[in-house]
This record gives structure tokens, sequence and C-alpha cells, in this order.
């Protein structure tokens, strides 16, 4: 593995840190607050190329790989972890599985509208009775000639109601039987497919989380995506990608609570000297370091096989698991760090703290990483 950063990589991060910076910074508390969902930032990163970040060029996205994807995610992440779970789950999850598993005639037609942020993108496979088990959905696409017809309710989807296209993950076999789901493309727009229930969350309140309904949704076989029956077994290759993404927003979350701690302690005066200077505070901040470059390391590992398209099952999970548990130690001692300011919605840890929960949650637990990682080493 390369560990120094190539011109291209850095630039980019630069792009992302930039944007971060003059876009983002200003309003995270204000979005945080209201539960606004900022549609239009996405907007405006689809025109820098960074919602379309691993799309090659011939299909308008920008062509780069999985090391440069991972520094965007963790430079937005640094000052806003929900900007950052929004932007992972455009670009891994919705984008990421038409590009891994539409045919040519879907990846011209839906590519270039996602890494524009023309349209957005959300991926549905959680359910309110599946979540780890997802392969026990009751969400079903029946056929009817040359349609299908899906009913069922996912849950917990990220642009549930403001995605403009989704991916969905039904069942069209039956229940507790291999091979039994198969994925679609649904549009907004199509009749028995709406929005539901937004949720009204401890932290990455400005993505939005959302209910899909579909009912008696009837959609075309040509928005089927691969072979019937092949849904889960995607859905399995495409999370492998979205834990490199959610590996990268810890390690973005946990360096942005990190700097500010570090800041913090020199400027904080305690017994007539900063608290940096009390070795309870300075093991504190050698410990976050060390454990944020562990993740980091994992982090580039994983981006580094993906690349290469090399297996990476285990090495995806071992990231998302070690870094998401490292956004949430390094987000609580950072809270510490601040002491009752940090407590408040003054100082910038509380947030990151509330963020970093998300991280050993979403796209698989921490339980379910482990159980990922054990499977591939004991076969
Ligand atoms: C903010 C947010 C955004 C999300 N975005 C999306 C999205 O865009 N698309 C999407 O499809 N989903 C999305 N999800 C859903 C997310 O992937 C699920 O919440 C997650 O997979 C866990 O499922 P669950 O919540 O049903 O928990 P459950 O599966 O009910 O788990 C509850 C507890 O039981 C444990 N557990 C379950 N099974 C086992 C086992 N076999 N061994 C040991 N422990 C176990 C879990 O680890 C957990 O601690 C999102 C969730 C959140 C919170």
């Amino acid at each position: 593995m390369e560990f120094q950063q190539q011109e291209i990589t850095v630039q980019v991060a630069q792009t992302a840190r930039d944007f971060a910076r003059q876009h983002i910074k200003p309003y995270v508390m204000q979005w945080d607050e209201t539960q606004e969902f900022p549609i239009q930032v996405f907007r405006e990163m689809g025109k820098l190329g960074l919602m379309g970040v691993l799309v090659p060029e011939e299909y308008g996205g920008s062509g780069l790989g999985y090391l440069e994807y991972v520094a965007v995610i963790e430079e937005v992440s640094k000052v806003c972890g929900s900007v950052g779970l929004s932007l992972a789950a455009h670009n891994s999850l919705c984008t990421g599985h038409i590009l891994q598993f539409g045919n040519e005639e879907q990846k011209k037609k839906y590519l270039p509208l996602l890494a524009s942020c023309e349209w957005l993108g959300a991926w549905g496979l959680t359910e309110p009775n599946t979540g780890s088990d997802a392969g026990n959905m009751r969400t079903t696409a029946v056929r009817d000639g040359d349609s299908w017809i899906l009913n069922g309710t996912k849950n917990w989807i990220t642009h549930g109601i403001s995605g403009d296209v989704a991916v969905v993950i039904a069942r069209t076999g039956e229940p507790r039987t291999s091979g039994n789901s198969t994925a679609f493309i649904v549009e907004r727009g199509t009749p028995g497919f709406s929005g539901g229930k937004k949720e009204n969350k401890l932290g990455m309140r400005a993505s939005e989380t959302a209910e899909m309904i579909f009912d008696h949704c009837s959609i075309p076989d040509s928005q089927r995506m691969g072979d019937v029956g092949d849904g889960f077994k995607q859905a399995l290759k495409v999370l492998d990608g979205g834990r490199i993404s959610i590996a990268a927003l810890s390690v973005g979350i946990a360096r942005g609570a990190y700097e500010a701690s570090l800041q913090y302690s020199k400027e904080r005066y305690q017994f007539d000297q900063p608290i940096s200077h009390f070795q309870g505070i300075s093991f504190k901040l050698a410990d976050m370091i060390t454990e944020i470059e562990a993740a980091e390391l994992l982090t580039l590992q994983a981006a580094d096989l993906k690349n290469k398209k090399l297996p990476v099952t285990k090495e995806a999970a071992m990231a998302k698991y070690y870094a998401s548990e490292v956004a949430v130690r390094v987000s609580t001692d950072a809270v510490q760090i601040f002491g009752g300011y940090g407590y408040t919605k003054d100082f910038p840890v509380e947030k990151f703290y509330r963020d970093s929960k998300l991280c050993t949650i979403g796209e698989g637990t921490s339980e379910i990483q482990k159980t990922v990682i054990a499977r591939q080493i004991l076969k």
C-alpha cells in the first residue's frame, strides 16, 4: 500500500476542505437544530464533482478512485457529519449500486444525473422489522407481465423523501430462502411511491432519514438491476464499498473532535496553566490521535484493495468497525476535555459526540461487522 498521498488526492482533499469551510461550517448548527436538509449544498458539491467521485468520466463523473473518495468524505465530515453521511449514501449506495450492477442503458440514464446531483439518490434495504436481518424483508415485488408491482415500507432511508431516484431491494421469492430478492430503480413521481415519516434523530440531524412507501407501485421490468434473485448478493457488495465510506466518515468526525480539543487544551487555563499540561489531558490527546491514525490506516487499506478490485469484505468491515468505535471514543473524550463548555452547543464537540454514534449503527452495526469479520477468518 502506498502511504504517500498522490498529488490528485491532495488536490481533491483541498477542494473538499475549502468547500466545507466556506459553504458548510457557517450553517452547521442552524441545520442541526432545525433538522434542515440542505439540498442546495449537495447541488453545489455536484458542480465540483464531489457527488460522483467514483463515477467514470464517460458517465459524467469525476473518474477518481477510493483514496480520493475517502479523502472527500473525511474532509467534509471533519466539519459536518450529517453532510458527510448524505454524501456517502449518495455516492456509494445509490450511485455505487447503479455503477456496479446497472446495465449500459441504466448507467447512461442515471449516472450523469446522479454525478452532477441534478438528481439526489437514495438506497432502500432496511425495513421496520428487518435491519441487521435484512434478508428477511417484507417489501415484495410481484411480476405482472412486463412490470413489477412493489408493496411495502422501507425505513431509515437516507433521502427517503428528497431522493429523486432510489435503488430498492424487494423480495421476489419466498421468505427465508436464498436468492429471494431483486434490486430495482424507482424514480420519484412513480405512482404508488412516496416518502413517509421523517425521523427526529439524536445526531446526523441535517441528513434526511425517512420512510419510503410502496403501495401497488408498478415499474417496468427495464428498471430491474441484474438477475431476479440477485438483490441481496448485490446489496452485500455495495455495502463493502459503503462501509469504507462510513469508516472515512468516522475518521473525519474523530479528527474534527480531536482538532477542536487539541486547540482548546492549549487555550483553556486552570491552576495557572493550560490544561494540556496536565497528564490526564495530554494522555487523552495521545490516545485520540493514535487511534485516529490506526483507523485511517485500516480505511486506506480497504480503499486500496477496492481500487485494485481485490476482495475487501473483511477489510471494509474491520475499517468500519474500528473507525466507528474510535469516533465514539474520541468524541466522548473531546467533550470531557472541554468540560462544561463541551456540554453546550456553543462549541462543536457535543455535535461530534451525537453524530458519531450513527457510525456504529448505519450500514451494519458493530456487532454485525464482527460477525462479518469472524465469518471471513473462520471460513
Ligand atoms: C441515520 C440512519 C441512516 C440510515 N440510512 C439507511 C439507508 O440509506 N438505507 C438503508 O437501507 N438503511 C439505512 N439505515 C438503516 C441501518 O442500516 C440499520 O439501522 C442498521 O442496519 C441496524 O438495523 P436496526 O436498526 O434494525 O437494528 P437491529 O437489527 O434491530 O439491531 C438491534 C441490536 O441487535 C444487534 N443484533 C442484531 N442481530 C444480531 C446478531 N446476529 N448478532 C449480534 N447482535 C445482533 C444489533 O447489533 C443492535 O445492537 C440507516 C440508519 C440510520 C440510523
